[in-house]
């Protein structure tokens, strides 16, 4: 933190499409979609009008026993295009609690997850701990950080944390040992499909995911899917689970959902879950749980006008080219490079590992902030990018220009370059 007030951090004072412009007039291109959210780019013309549009009618009112026609419509739509639902209906994942961030999706889910196996009519009330997967990331509360596994940001508050049970990512065998084992305890599983982001984009195994729900099934525990970073295309589909054709009981959206310009998050759950919340009055069933800013009209707005863009510029379908695009620059401008142990991407979540000698393992000392020097390195040629450690990420907004792209790449490997001290004639070489 001491190093933050040297480095004069740029001032953005606006943004257009791919684009941010700071305060000296210079501008970037937001290689990390302003925290893996935005999705259309900036001030998109259709969500603009619709937040303007909101803002004329009114900008907060509570969802705490009053609703309003935007929360009620974007449930409508979030239903019909979650995982599992059929064309112009909804399907397993019928129900919509909304949120603020990603944080608190992840915390609704575990405590409707622990609430549930408490008072439902086949209550299990031994079923009170988590399954998370080793070098995970939910959030950072404290409820998410609990099933959290990122040494770095989790492990000094252990002790504020509740247990969880951790199996290696991507080792469905360790899962079966242990729900064999301690099936009676556990009230969910929870995950990132297909791709662990702020890990480092650790890519699981195909198969896996899928594994994960044929075993939540087998001994009816809970499967939380926390589609915080992969929801809304970025891997190439509108949800991650889709390609295991995989429906969690639990998918937790934020980030994309609202195109990226306001803090909206939402937690889909089952009929099943629901009615295990009904009951008399005086049997308070109910799920406790409501923050201020819940379902923010504003926000909300922003959401449905995010959903028809992904219809009218058929950002799903144009995303494939440019999937294909970011491959191939990776491949030629990236991969060749000394210091780039590994690209992992799936669809537009890519991460670039650094090490000082690939070949041996051997990692960059940590003190020289490899990653950092790449990211400040990048902002001096027009791109910003955000590393994790040694991972440069990439993360585009789907929308970006193929040009914009190029340029995003290739500012990026001169980045790694310069940082690494590589000289630029082996490239050539
Ligand atoms: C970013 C992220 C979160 C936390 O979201 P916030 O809005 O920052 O609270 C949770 N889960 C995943 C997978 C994320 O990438």
């Amino acid at each position: 933190m001491r190093a933050w007030p040297a480095e004069r951090a740029p001032m953005i004072v606006s943004g257009q499409g791919e684009y941010l412009v700071d305060s000296q007039g210079r501008r970037y291109i937001d290689g990390i979609s302003s925290l893996w959210c935005n999705v259309h780019g900036h001030r998109h013309p259709r969500i603009d009008e619709a937040v303007r549009a909101q803002l004329d009618r009114v900008a907060h009112t509570t969802m705490l026993g009053l609703s309003h026609p935007g929360a009620e419509e974007l449930a409508r739509r979030l239903v019909r295009i979650a995982p599992g639902a059929p064309a112009g209906s909804h399907g397993p994942l019928s129900r919509v609690f909304y949120s603020d961030s990603g944080s608190t999706a992840v915390e609704v889910a575990l405590k409707m997850a622990y609430q549930y196996w408490q008072q439902a009519p086949d209550a299990r009330p031994q079923r009170t701990s988590f399954v998370r997967l080793e070098n995970a990331y939910h959030g950072d509360t404290v409820g998410s950080v609990s099933v959290g596994g990122i040494e770095l940001f989790h492990s000094l508050y252990r002790p504020l944390l509740f247990d969880s049970h951790a199996v290696p990512a991507g080792d469905a065998a360790a899962l079966d040992a242990l729900l064999a084992k301690h099936e009676d305890e556990i009230a969910a599983v929870v995950v990132e499909p297909l791709v662990q982001g702020a890990a480092g984009m650790l890519l699981q195994p195909p198969g896996y995911l899928r594994a994960v729900k044929e075993l939540c099934d087998a001994h009816d525990v809970f499967l939380v899917c926390d589609e915080v970073a992969t929801g809304f295309g970025r891997t190439g589909t509108m949800f991650a689970c889709e390609q295991e054709d995989v429906v969690p009981d639990f998918l937790c959206l934020a980030k994309g959902l609202s195109g990226g310009y306001l803090p909206l998050a939402a937690t889909l759950t089952t009929d099943r879950v629901h009615e295990g919340f009904l009951g008399r009055f005086e049997e308070f069933r109910a799920f406790f749980h409501g923050h201020t800013y819940t379902g923010n009209p504003l926000a909300c707005a922003a959401a449905l006008a995010t959903l028809d863009v992904f219809e009218e510029e058929r950002t799903l379908e144009r995303l494939q080219s440019r999937i294909a695009l970011l491959e191939q620059l990776l491949e030629d401008l990236v991969a060749p490079l000394d210091h780039v142990a590994e690209i992992r991407r799936c669809g537009f979540m890519c991460g670039i590992e650094l090490a000082a000698e690939p070949r041996r393992g051997v990692a960059f000392d940590p003190a020289a902030r490899t990653g950092h020097r790449v990211a400040l390195a990048a902002r001096e040629r027009g791109a910003i990018v955000r590393p994790l450690g040694d991972v440069v990420v990439l993360m585009p907004p789907l929308s970006i220009a193929p040009e914009a792209l190029e340029e995003l790449v290739e500012v990026t490997s001169d980045s790694i370059v310069a940082a690494t001290g590589q000289a630029v004639g082996a490239l050539a070489a």
